[in-house]
């Protein structure tokens, strides 16, 4: 008999417990919401009914776990106390037990209510959702993609690869053929006619250009350039066959530039993982097919939307639209090329995708003259998932919105700023004063018309 009644009690307590930390305390202060929790949380929390330690609202008031079990059961059992005193016992925590009918009335009277008691199928109710909530949860986590071991290391290995072969300090331009600036319209590159010429003019050139175009006005004067850029390009169209040469005063300087970026596109590349499991073959035509568009995705660190420029160090080597009209290449392909890195700007890459774009470009199975194409096409498939779970885990909305088919939908303007560079680059190339200012290694690379 007593032991059952103490095992009934032990199931109560447990039930109590249970229940309230849960569920009723929950349901309490969700129907309460202002009940006193926010506005002192530093304050002590004491028990209405007895002074001990409380442990929140309980049946909707602040009490300990002894006065809130002992409540539910008064209530469930719907108990009559009577008080053995005079009905005015003051409850204490070491008295408690001494008199039901006062603790109970305590209770009442600071506003214990049955009605936020849970039946025993209300609780039931209750643990079931929670549980099923719970397993939801457990459910949505382990679906979530996450990065393999694997992944992230790929990772690692490309951001590593990227700052061995991209110096944010441009340190190495100075080692260059020095730009040669001539004005817009092309006077003063009229007016000159050797290297040299345009060599001693430098200095002028460049601070014409600084100070005139972009130091007081660079807003004003932005558009009026480019428009100008637009109008010559039509004059030349209409005049093509008589091309002033000495206007591609600045070819030196950014065959330079390009020559050594594809060094470091081809140090870059050599640190994919897999990409040296290629045949040389295979490693020489996608590298060759490429270049020119990782070139242009690495670009786009040194690109500032402020004033549209490639900003790389000094006034030197801040590369307008007009200095590579000045290398020989028209609005055909530097109006797509603006637009493509302001598009790509804006989608503000981690450093991780910006990588992850430049290799997934690099190991393109569809390149001319690929032969193990099922190779390259699973090592650009495992770069692809990478990058996408990549996105799905660490790029936070908005900015990953769609950002994959993004991403690869600028691959696929690379592709005909590619196709219109390799025109552009014929017929450059194809004039030996020209062709003898690029490198060996642009030669290579892009094609030699001349041989
Ligand atoms: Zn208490
Ligand atoms: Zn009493």
């Amino acid at each position: 008999m007593s032991q059952l009644q103490s095992s009934w009690e032990a199931h109560q307590q447990h039930m109590a417990y249970l229940g309230d930390t849960d569920m009723e305390s929950a349901a309490a202060s969700s129907s309460l919401p202002d009940a006193g929790g926010d506005l002192d949380r530093n304050a002590p929390r004491i028990c209405g009914v007895c002074g001990d330690k409380a442990t929140g609202f309980h049946f909707n008031a602040m009490t300990c776990e002894g006065c809130k079990g002992f409540f539910r059961r008064s209530m469930k059992r719907k108990a009559m106390f009577t008080c053995p005193f005079n009905g005015d016992c003051r409850i204490t925590k070491d008295n408690r037990r001494h008199c039901q009918a006062c603790r109970l009335k305590r209770c009442v009277d600071i506003g214990m209510m049955k009605e936020f008691i849970l039946t025993d199928e209300e609780v039931q109710r209750k643990r079931e959702m929670i549980l099923k909530r719970k397993e939801e949860e457990a459910l949505k986590e382990s679906l979530k993609p996450k990065l393999s071991e694997e992944q992230q290391q790929v990772i690692a290995i490309l951001l590593e690869a990227h700052r061995k072969t991209y110096d944010p300090t441009y340190s190495d331009f100075a080692k260059f053929r020095p730009p040669v600036r001539s004005d817009g319209d092309g006077r003063e590159a009229a007016g000159s006619d050797s290297i040299l010429a345009q060599d001693l003019s430098l200095e002028d050139s460049a601070d014409l250009f600084g100070s005139e175009a972009f130091g007081a006005f660079p807003e004003s004067v932005e558009p009026h350039m480019f428009s100008n850029l637009v109008l010559s390009e039509k004059n030349d169209k209409s005049g093509s066959m008589s091309i002033d040469f000495s206007q591609f005063s600045m070819l030196p300087h950014l065959a330079d530039l390009v020559s050594y970026s594809i060094q470091k596109v081809i140090g870059f590349a050599k640190m994919i993982p897999g990409f040296r499991d290629l045949t040389a073959e295979d490693q020489i035509a996608l590298l060759k097919s490429s270049a020119i568009e990782v070139i242009m995705l690495r670009s786009n660190q040194s690109f500032t939307l402020e004033d549209m420029t490639w900003t790389c160090g000094s006034r030197d080597f801040k590369y307008r639209v007009s200095d590579v009209t000045q290398a020989g290449h028209s609005m055909d392909l530097l109006e797509p090329l603006v637009k493509f890195q302001v598009g790509l700007k804006k989608l503000n890459l981690h450093e991780e995708e910006h990588v992850l774009l430049m290799a997934i470009c690099i190991l393109s199975p569809d390149r001319p003259g690929v032969q193990n194409t099922s190779l390259v096409e699973s090592l650009q498939d495992r770069l692809s998932d990478t990058l996408q779970t990549y996105i799905r885990c660490r790029h936070p909305p908005p900015g990953c919105r769609l950002l994959y088919a993004k991403m690869i939908q600028k691959l696929a303007d690379l592709r005909s700023l590619n196709e219109e560079h390799s025109k552009q680059y014929r017929c450059i190339s194809v004039q030996p004063e020209h062709s003898m200012q690029l490198t060996p290694l642009v030669l290579e690379v892009f094609g030699n018309e001349i041989s």
